[in-house]
């Protein structure tokens, strides 16, 4: 097909404008209308993305309590709007789309607190107070069944060796500065974290 370099501009104007539409999130519906702005009264809710060490900033478009939109956040300065495919999924973790391009909750979203006994083979719901009191039990048990005072050459060591500590990326630096307080309180030195934070 032939094109005049008036047609081509036509043409080509048509194609960005709906680009720039699309992207600001109007999408045409199977009707072939377009859908309000889909950010539409939503509040804007920053973070920090919980995939890794770098500390990419988010934005979370919130409306009526859910979730509706992540992105990268232009004003962070270590990111400055980018995100790789780990952080650009973020959404996905509370929600994903159904076929009618609808917004519905993660059915793969864990919601609730799963233990899996010593031995078993299947996990079990349990509530919050039973397993933060389980896990409290436990630390301590195990800290004062392995604190180790002082080592075979006499020098103080304070350490206990038999609980390991791995942290999160969804913590951020106060939070981590604070966990890393708390196992160095225990006597910790097997402490980690997927990001190295
Ligand atoms: S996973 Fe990607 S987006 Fe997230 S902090 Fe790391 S580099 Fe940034």
């Amino acid at each position: 097909m032939k094109l005049s370099r008036r047609q081509f501009l036509k043409v080509g104007g048509t194609a960005a404008a709906a680009t720039t539409l699309y992207s600001f999130g109007f999408k045409p519906t199977a009707e072939g209308t377009t859908r309000g702005f889909r950010l539409h009264y939503s509040r804007e809710i920053t973070t920090i993305c919980p995939f890794c060490g770098v500390g990419c900033g988010i934005i979370c478009h919130v409306r009526d309590g859910q979730l509706i939109n992540t992105e990268g956040d232009p004003d962070h300065p270590v990111n400055e709007g980018t995100l790789c495919s780990k952080g650009s999924s973020l959404f996905n973790m509370a929600n994903v789309y159904d076929e009618d391009g609808n917004i519905i909750p993660n059915p793969n979203r864990v919601t609730q607190v799963l233990y899996r006994a010593p031995k078993a083979s299947e996990w079990e719901v349990v509530d919050w107070d039973w397993a933060l009191e389980t896990v409290a039990k436990r630390i301590k048990k195990t800290r004062d069944d392995h604190f180790i005072e002082v080592n075979s050459e006499g020098v103080t060591v304070n350490r206990n060796p038999a609980i390991s500590w791995l942290g999160s990326a969804m913590c951020n630096n106060e939070e981590n500065y604070l966990y890393h307080k708390t196992a160095r309180a225990l006597g910790l030195v097997n402490i980690d974290h997927c990001a190295r934070l």
